[in-house]
């Protein structure tokens, strides 16, 4: 998707420090992170959300948890714990719509959220 800012950083015209990647997936550090780690976790096919998801996209949807379970290891917030959401339109507070999970932690984190 020409106009998707997460499709430019997949291709790499807009550039990101990315943390993880394989032919799936893709995570890097939010510009605006919220905790010591705030990653995004996202597929490289354009989703706009959750409410977007085929069944042919499950497996992509593992790609995003196994990522987040090995990027937890390697920032080493495994143990002390961290937070994974998919944030959906506007009560959920979705900015961005191409489907993303953050991966935040690094800090003990407040609940409930606001
Ligand atoms: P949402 O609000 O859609 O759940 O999350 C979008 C996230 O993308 C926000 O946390 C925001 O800081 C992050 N973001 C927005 N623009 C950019 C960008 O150009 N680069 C990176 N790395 N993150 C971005
Ligand atoms: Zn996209």
């Amino acid at each position: 998707m020409k106009d998707c800012l997460f499709c430019n950083i997949i291709n790499k015209t807009v550039p990101a420090k990315i943390v993880f990647e394989n032919d799936k997936v893709l995570a890097f550090e939010d510009i605006e992170p919220q905790a010591p780690v705030h990653v995004l976790i996202i597929p490289k096919k354009h989703i706009m959300s959750i409410n977007d998801i085929e069944f042919e996209d499950k497996e992509v949807c593992g790609e995003i948890l196994l990522a987040a379970k090995k990027i937890a290891i390697d920032l080493k917030i495994k143990d002390s714990g961290y937070r994974t959401i998919f944030n959906t339109n506007e009560d959920g507070g979705q900015t961005v719509f191409h489907i993303h999970m953050h991966l935040l932690g690094g800090r003990k984190l407040k609940w409930p959220p606001g």
